[in-house]
């Protein structure tokens, strides 16, 4: 029988991994391969890296997490620092592959890669099989085609909770064995990646370590040890400390956990401990997530665009001394600063936060939000392509607000932090 390949990408995970549970249920030798793609660790066109150290440690993490885990079901994971479309097709002609699985990524960069791969491996008589197992409402299930995606995120929500169940978990098939493959590739270190080792603030709201168990730990932690998930909606503006929201994106952004588990825990939770307002809201939150991937389906490059997806054109500005205030935390506004500091201390940020800053940018110094979107792009640990993007494009009035607001940082300073107690945290060696 032929060999599967698992080409892991947003996907690091065996839980709930749909191309990992097809392949294993298809071939009686599988194998898996990650690239640590050198593309994301150049600089972009504003001069940022594409990948800062905290989503590349973060990144280390999750791999060594997948390969040991794999190795529990005698799949290998090769692992390599260089492009997918060079490593693949040797894997191709030593394992004698038929099947390539792989998660469906429809973004620019990431379908030039995938196009890459095919020229790459067009003699070899491959099939590929695509899966989109980042959803928690799989474009399989949805009654619309993506041209159909609702302009306004409440008409898509009520539509999904009329009408749509997400799918079942999946699970890899039971008693997968195979016989031990030699696997020389070994992870490679934050060094080869282009960064020294670092240690953060000992106050991070994101204490963190990548991977799939502790994914799975800290959705136990969150929602059955401690039920924060009970206060969500009460806590979720918070500032300060690891409990304020959930902080799963991180995970979920890199697929070490499926947005579909933690509906399955939700679901379990509501039924066993409670179902209210706070659980809900969660929900909500995750199909926000989900929003923003139709939005980049439907909209497909425009939300890399300056004009959006409603194509608005406004006086965007470059003046790189503004854009250095901003990201160095020396703006005329502290609730913004420490919003920045924090960010470049640790690669996290609020969603408070992150919709005050971003405001600030596009509409109080009107800089061309791009940048500010790269520069999130770069540090934030929790990065997604559709997450960014569609909320970059939404804050900036250029995406699906329609009401188009601008927050008052000082307003929502009073509001959100009103002892200060967080720009103290973060400003406090320039303030104090
Ligand atoms: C300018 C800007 C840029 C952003 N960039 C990203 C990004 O690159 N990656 C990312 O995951 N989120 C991004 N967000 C959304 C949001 O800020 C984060 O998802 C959230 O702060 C993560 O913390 P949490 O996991 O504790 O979220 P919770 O509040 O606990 O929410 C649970 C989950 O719901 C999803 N979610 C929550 N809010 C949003 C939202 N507004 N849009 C999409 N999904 C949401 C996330 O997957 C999150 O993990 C951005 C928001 C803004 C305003």
């Amino acid at each position: 029988m032929s060999t599967g390949l698992v080409w892991f990408r947003n996907d690091l995970r065996v839980k709930d991994q749909e191309s990992l549970a097809l392949a294993t249920n298809s071939h009686k030798n599988v194998i898996g391969v990650y690239c640590f793609d050198p593309r994301q660790f150049k600089l972009n066109k504003f001069g940022f890296k594409k990948t800062e150290k905290y989503r590349a440690k973060f990144l280390i993490e999750t791999v060594e997490d997948l390969k040991s885990t794999l190795e529990k079901y005698t799949i290998p994971l090769f692992v390599y620092l260089g492009k997918p479309e060079d490593y693949i097709p040797k894997l191709l002609v030593v394992h004698k592959i038929s099947h390539i699985y792989f998660q469906d990524e429809w973004t620019k960069e990431e379908r030039v890669v995938e196009e890459a791969l095919k020229e790459a491996t067009k003699t070899n008589k491959v099939n590929f099989v695509k899966a989109y197992s980042q959803f928690l409402f799989s474009p399989n299930l949805m009654p619309f085609q993506f041209s159909e995606t609702p302009k306004v995120f409440t008409v898509f929500r009520k539509w999904i909770e009329k009408e749509v169940q997400p799918r079942s978990l999946v699970i890899i098939k039971q008693n997968f064995e195979q016989k031990k493959i030699d696997n020389p590739t070994t992870i490679p270190s934050i060094k080869d990646l282009g960064f020294e080792n670092f240690s953060t603030p000992v106050h991070t709201a994101f204490p963190f370590r990548g991977g799939e168990a502790n994914a799975l730990e800290h959705l136990t932690n969150y929602f059955w040890k401690t039920e924060q998930v009970s206060y969500y909606k009460k806590t979720r503006n918070g500032l300060l400390g690891t409990k304020y929201s959930s902080k799963l994106s991180a995970w979920l952004a890199n697929g070490s956990i499926s947005a579909n588990t933690i509906y399955n825990q939700l679901k379990k939770y509501e039924q066993q401990v409670t179902k209210n307002e706070s659980t809900y809201w969660l929900f909500f939150e995750l199909l926000w997530r989900d929003y923003f991937k139709y939005i980049s389906l439907r909209y497909g490059d425009a939300i890399f665009k300056q004009k959006g997806i409603k194509n608005s054109v406004y006086n965007w500005q470059n003046n790189s001394e503004l854009v250095e205030q901003w990201i160095t935390g020396t703006t005329q506004s502290n609730f913004v600063n420490a919003n920045m500091i924090e960010l470049q201390q640790t690669g996290w940020m609020s969603n408070r936060g992150r919709q005050n800053v971003a405001s600030y940018f596009a509409k109080n110094l009107q800089l061309d939000w791009r940048i500010g979107a790269a520069y999130f792009e770069s540090l934030l640990i929790d990065y997604d392509v559709h997450s960014n993007y569609g909320n970059w494009c939404y804050v900036a009035g250029v995406g699906n607000d329609p009401r188009d607001r601008t927050f008052n940082v000082d307003l929502q300073a009073k509001r959100y932090d009103p002892n200060a107690k967080y720009q103290k945290l973060w400003l406090q060696p320039k303030l104090f």
